[in-house]
This record gives C-alpha cells, structure tokens and sequence, in this order.
C-alpha cells in the first residue's frame, strides 16, 4: 500500500488519481496531486 511523501497519506492503490501518458500510467495522491509512481502498460487497451 503506498504512502504520500508530502501529505503522508496512507492510499489504496485504487485511490490514486491516475492520468495516462501514451502507454504509461502516471498515478497522484487525491490529497495533494505529488505524482507517486509511473508505471508502464504495454498491454493497456482502452
Ligand atoms: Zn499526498
């Protein structure tokens, strides 16, 4: 489960606000927008 560095939120990982950039996945803390982790999807269809 990850935790915010800025604000310390403890998130689900279904919490995070994600925003897709081509084939990655970028995802943010809901609380404060510090962007968590990048992650890539190479199978990602919409
Ligand atoms: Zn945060």
């Amino acid at each position: 489960m990850p935790t915010c560095k800025q604000c310390g939120s403890t998130l689900e990982t279904a919490d995070l606000v994600r925003h897709e950039a081509g084939d990655l996945l970028m995802v943010h803390c809901p609380e404060c927008q510090r962007l968590m982790g990048t992650y890539r999807e190479p199978g990602y269809n919409r």
